[in-house]
Parts: structure tokens; C-alpha cells; sequence
């Protein structure tokens, strides 16, 4: 399946005469001026949140299962912490590199705050394709990127998550060589572990429950009924999944999802439940299409960008909509379930389009806001259960629907800027009563 431009979600490719940007700083620093435009800021805070405090470069020696010795280059970036730690994914990725990890680190910035948590923005990652790793030398290398982050991580400096390339497992090895290291178990140092080590409830499917509430309500705002709500989704991993299973419990129609093998589509609604994810079964969903009476294979991966559906969901990859394909949207609804699916110019010529673009930092935002009912557990040492888990997740994203909503009513801006807007006043807000020092 061919999706253009996208890549590992951040990395860009100038695709013609509107010169969209090549990175995820770029991108993150044109939306940060784009959206200052709309708000009375003090343009030195600007200034200041267009560089990451700091990045830290580190070299992983790793030794091979065969005896020999590798060495990797692992990095850490720390956009901004006026509000509390760092906080932010660890990948292992072939593509990871310091100007991606800043970008993402910004992005995480505003996404803490938008949802008003007391965190700022980190990124980081291992440039390597976990592919290329057994399960042993995964582990070793998770263990020694730990130690090298060991003196600027922690549960009140900067709390690491999983990312592409890593998981669960990942974050309990980590947890484990920054605990053995500090002389005492400190499950606060990442989110995402399993539940039996200080994992949460609820945090897995956290990313996609959001992206379904943040539909849901947008559906209400522009006033479609949920019954019978038209919905494509392309990817169907775990945000993505969990978005289209839901959306189908309240009573959406998911006429298509899609994955890197291929997309199905059904006018009439998918059986999302029969449909297998990623993580069940990677790239069955074409399987499905194929034994399902009604539903039809799409002939390009790209196709489900194009359905003339209510809402349509990127949840894969980035930079899935660009200029390239962007007049081909017929969605009257774009929910970003992926991280920066839309590139600057598309985003741009949507809004003059009239489609409706709920970002990344507010659609996505459910599985860092658990990852801080995450940190909060293992700071008090107490467990939630999942239906306080959903409950409070349900609460949080509401009360970042109804500020980014009422920015897009107050200010008749478009929902990234509102979001952004949001964020910014916030940072801004915390950056002016601390001051700058000296
Ligand atoms: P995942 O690996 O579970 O699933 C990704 C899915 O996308 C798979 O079904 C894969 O086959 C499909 N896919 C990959 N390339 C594709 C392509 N070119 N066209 C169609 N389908 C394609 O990943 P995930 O955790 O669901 O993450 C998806 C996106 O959401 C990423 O951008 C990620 O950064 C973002 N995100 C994830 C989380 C999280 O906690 N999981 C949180 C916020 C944002």
C-alpha cells in the first residue's frame, strides 16, 4: 500500500511549488507562529518555545547475540518544562534523529497542556530497526539507553512512555535498570508498563477511547446524529481500532478501515469487533474483506482517504494528507487519530475547503492524560480500576473539548489553531508568572 509522502509520522518530503516543510520541527514551529498570531503573547515566550531546552546525545553499546559489539545513537529531547516534567515517547526506529525528536517533543508541549497536565514536552528514541533485534538484545539495549538517560530521567524530571518500536516490555526493562540503579523501585520513571508493575488500567486503548469522544463530540457540534455516523479509519492499530470498535458501540457506520496490507469497505458498516488489529493479528484486514460478504477490497491504499464519509480517521502514519491528495478529501469531518497525519499546506487548504480538522494534540491526547493517571497511581500507590480510569479520562477530555471549543467560537479560528491557542495561553500563562531568570 502506497501512501505518498508518509513515513514514520514525522519525516517530510517537499512534494512541490507550496514547499511544505521537511520535518517535525518545521511543521511544529510554523503552527506555533501560526497560532501565536491569534493571541497576545509576549513574542519572547514565542521566542523561547521554539527551541527544546535540551537534547541529550547519547551512545548505546550494545552486544550482539553473536559476541560482537554494536554501538547506536540514542536520543533525548526536552522541549519545555514551565509546567511540570518532561514527559513523552521513546522510540526504536531506523529514522530517528535529533530534529524529529525536538519536533515531537514541541508537539508533546502543547498536548500536555492543551489537556491542562502538569507536563511538558519530551521525545526521544534509539536509532535502530527493532526488527533487527532479538528479544535479548532489545532488552540490553533498553537497559543501557536507561543508564545513559539515567541522571535526566525520573518521575519528577522526565517521565518516558512507549513509542513505535517499543512497548510494555520495553518500559518495565527500563523501569527496571533506572530502579536497580537508584537503589529503590520508582515505577513514576515511565508510563506504559504493565499493569502488574504500576502499569494503568486503561492506558492501551486510552489514544483510541479519545479519538471516539473527541468524534463523538464533534459529531454533536456540527449536528450529526452518532446513529448511523459515517466513518472511514485508516490503520487499524491501536488507536485506530480502538477508535472504530467503539464508534460502532455507540452506533457509527465504520464503512472502512485499512491497515499496510490493504483497505475494506462496506457502505452498510463493518463488523469492527470481527475485524483483527494489528496487535491480534497484523494486517488482516484484507483477510476480512475478502471472507465477508458486502464488504470490497479498495484498490489503493490512499482510496480511504477519499470516501465520502461524515468523519474520516487517520490513525497510521503521518503525512497522509497532503497537497498532493487533499482536494480529494470528501470527508466533512477529519479526526487526526495518528500523530501529524495532515501536513501544513493540506491543513491550510481544508480550512478554506470548509472540512473541519480536530488535531492530533486534542484527538490523540487520551493516551498521555492516562499516562499521568498512570504516574499519579504510582506516586500514591494506589490502583485505579478501569471504569474509574475511563470515567476520569471521559471528564478530562471533555474539559479540553470545551475549551478548544470555545476558542473556536470566540475567535471563529480553526480547531489546530483553537487547540494550539489553548496550549499557548497556558505555557505563556505559567512562563510569565515564573519569569526569566537571571
Ligand atoms: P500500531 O502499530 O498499533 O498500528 C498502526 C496501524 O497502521 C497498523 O494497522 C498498520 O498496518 C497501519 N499502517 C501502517 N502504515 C500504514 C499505511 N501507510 N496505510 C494504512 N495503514 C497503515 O500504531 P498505533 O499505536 O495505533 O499508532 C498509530 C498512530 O497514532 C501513530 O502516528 C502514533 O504516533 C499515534 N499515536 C499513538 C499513541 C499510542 O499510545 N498508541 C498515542 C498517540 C498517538
Amino acid at each position: 500500500m502506497s501512501t505518498g509522502t508518509a513515513g514514520t509520522g514525522e519525516k517530510r518530503v517537499a512534494t512541490d511549488e507550496q514547499n511544505e516543510p521537511e520535518s517535525a520541527l518545521e511543521t511544529a514551529r510554523r503552527q506555533l507562529e501560526h497560532a501565536a498570531a491569534h493571541l497576545d503573547v509576549d513574542p519572547g515566550v514565542i521566542e523561547r518555545l521554539k527551541h527544546p531546552t535540551t537534547v541529550h546525545r547519547v551512545a548505546v553499546p550494545l552486544e550482539r547475540d553473536d559476541g560482537s559489539v554494536e554501538v547506536f545513537t540514542g536520543y533525548r529531547a526536552q522541549h519545555d518544562d514551565v509546567r511540570g516534567p518532561y514527559k513523552g515517547g521513546l522510540r526504536f526506529h531506523p529514522d530517528v534523529s535529533e530534529e524529529e525528536c525536538v519536533g515531537l517533543s514541541m508537539w508533546m508541549t502543547w498536548k500536555c497542556a492543551v489537556m491542562d497536565l502538569p507536563f511538558g514536552g519530551g521525545k526521544g528514541g534509539v536509532v535502530v530497526d527493532p526488527k533487527d533485534l532479538s528479544d535479548g538484545e532489545h532488552e540490553r539495549l533498553t537497559r543501557r539507553f536507561a543508564e545513559e538517560l539515567r541522571k535526566f530521567v525520573g518521575p519528577k524530571k522526565d517521565i518516558p512512555a512507549p513509542d513505535m518500536g517499543t512497548n510494555a516490555q520495553t518500559m518495565a526493562w527500563f523501569m527496571d535498570a533506572y530502579s536497580m540503579q537508584e537503589g529503590e523501585t520508582t515505577p513514576g520513571v515511565v508510563t506504559g508498563k504493565p499493569p502488574v508493575v504500576g502499569g494503568s488500567e486503561g492506558r492501551e486503548e486510552a489514544p483510541g477511547r479519545s479519538v471516539a469522544i473527541i468524534t463523538r463530540e464533534a459529531a454533536d457540534h456540527y449536528d450529526y446524529d452518532l446513529d448511523g455516523l459515517t466513518v472511514a479509519v485508516q490503520g487499524y492499530g491501536s488507536v485506530g481500532a480502538n477508535a472504530a470498535r467503539l464508534l460502532d458501540d455507540w452506533g457509527a457506520d465504520v464503512v472502512a478501515v485499512s491497515d499496510s496490507g490493504g483497505a475494506v469497505h462496506d457502505p452498510t458498516g463493518l463488523d469492527t469487533h470481527a475485524i483483527p488489529s494489528f496487535a491480534e493479528q497484523p494486517n488482516a484486514v484484507t483477510d476480512y474483506g475478502v471472507e465477508t460478504a458486502g464488504a470490497e477490497l479498495l484498490g489503493d491504499g490512499n482510496d480511504i482517504l477519499e470516501l465520502d464519509v461524515d468523519v474520516l480517521i487517520p490513525a497510521a502514519v503521518g503525512n497522509v494528507i497532503t497537497v498532493d491528495n487533499v482536494n480529494d478529501i470528501r470527508a466533512d469531518v477529519v479526526v487526526e487519530g495518528a500523530n501529524g497525519p495532515t501536513t501544513f499546506a493540506a491543513d491550510e487548504i481544508l480550512a478554506e475547503r470548509g472540512v473541519h480538522v480536530i488535531p492530533d494534540i486534542l484527538a490523540n491526547a487520551g493516551g498521555v492524560t492516562v499516562s499521568y493517571f498512570e504516574w499519579l497511581q504510582d506516586i500514591n500507590r494506589r490502583t485505579w480500576t478501569l471504569e474509574e480510569v475511563n470515567s476520569e479520562l471521559e471528564s478530562e477530555m471533555l474539559s479540553a473539548w470545551d475549551a478548544v471549543r470555545g476558542e473556536v467560537e470566540a475567535k471563529d479560528i480553526t480547531w489546530r489553531d483553537a487547540a494550539y491557542v489553548v496550549a499557548l495561553d497556558r505555557i505563556a500563562e505559567a512562563k510569565s508568572v515564573r519569569g526569566l531568570w537571571p
